[in-house]
């Protein structure tokens, strides 16, 4: 089963806007491999701020020499839309995440945001301006406030409030024992995903980056907590360029665009409606879905 990136990924990400070695995430650090690290260009510059414009111009990549996984892939996501990444597992929805990050050069073509061939900036300089809210986010034994707080150590606790409050934690927060001075963890309290979420969320909105990266929960929760969710993510996706791997319908449906990834090339992309028009592979498998529930 692929993971969304690999989590020695997340935690190089976590290291480097955070700054601080935590010691559970050192642990979890020390117990994975260390993946190829490419190397900043002698001349590289640093990213100016992000307004959100990321193409991909005929964009290759395979993982192994002479495998291609993406192939010939072209997109343009305008600052401030929302691009919905939909199709079956193994097409490479993952892929086109991590290459927006970095994490790989591409094998042929280019990939810019607003203009800039991310080969010509420093990673780190790339990756602080891009936010990501994944399945099943890290939380570290520490209090709720520190965990908000994790991609900006320097966020004062009205701050942290506020981020709470766009991600519909607010309340829940306040309801444990010790507010925002709960300790989480081993010794903690016991989170259901839904609030794990809510928490990533809230981690995300306080760092308010220009690009959002949101890998959407499969696995459901409560009704009630799933409309929290919902309207958490919403308000998330507004105002920054977004690329979500879409699991849930009303994100798709509200999304600028939705591209079909299948076997790494983009067989379809537009609106919902627009795809639904089409009468293709989307308008299928949503008709299937519909059938299903
Ligand atoms: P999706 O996110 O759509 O499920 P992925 O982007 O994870 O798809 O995977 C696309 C293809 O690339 C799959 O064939 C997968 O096995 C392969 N792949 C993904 N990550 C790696 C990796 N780190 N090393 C080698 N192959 C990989």
């Amino acid at each position: 089963v692929q993971q969304f990136f690999r989590p020695i990924q997340i935690l190089s990400q976590f290291y480097t806007q955070a700054q601080s070695a935590l010691a559970a995430v050192e642990r979890i650090f020390l117990l994975l491999d260390e993946p190829a690290q490419l190397n900043d260009a002698p001349d590289a510059i640093a990213m100016p701020p992000i307004r959100g414009e990321v193409t991909f111009e005929r964009v290759s990549f395979g993982y192994k020499p002479n495998q291609l996984v993406l192939k010939d892939v072209s997109l343009r996501a305008k600052p401030g839309q929302t691009i919905a990444l939909v199709g079956p597992t193994g097409a490479g929805k993952s892929t086109i995440i991590n290459l927006i990050l970095r994490y790989y050069d591409v094998t042929s073509g280019a990939i810019k945001i607003d203009g800039i061939d991310i080969r010509k900036v420093t990673q780190a300089s790339l990756r602080k301006q891009i936010g990501f809210v994944l399945q099943d986010n890290i939380l570290f034994s520490g209090t709720v406030a520190e965990n908000i707080a994790f991609g900006r150590p320097d966020a004062t606790q009205a701050e942290i409030e506020a981020a709470a409050q766009v991600a519909n934690v607010h309340e829940f927060i306040t309801s444990l024992p010790q507010g925002y001075a709960t300790l989480l963890g081993a010794k903690g309290a016991n989170l259901s995903k839904g609030q794990r979420q809510l928490l990533s969320i809230a981690r995300a909105v306080l760092v308010n980056p220009r690009i959002l990266i949101l890998d959407e929960a499969t696995s459901s929760i409560d009704t009630r907590t799933e409309a929290l969710v919902q309207e958490a993510i919403d308000r998330l996706l507004s105002e920054r360029t977004s690329f979500v791997i879409a699991h849930r319908l009303s994100t798709v449906t509200q999304a600028d665009q939705v591209l079909v990834i299948q076997q790494g090339q983009i067989i379809e992309g537009g609106t919902h409606s627009e795809l639904i028009a089409q009468g293709g592979v989307y308008a299928n498998l949503y008709a299937l879905q519909l059938g299903a529930a």
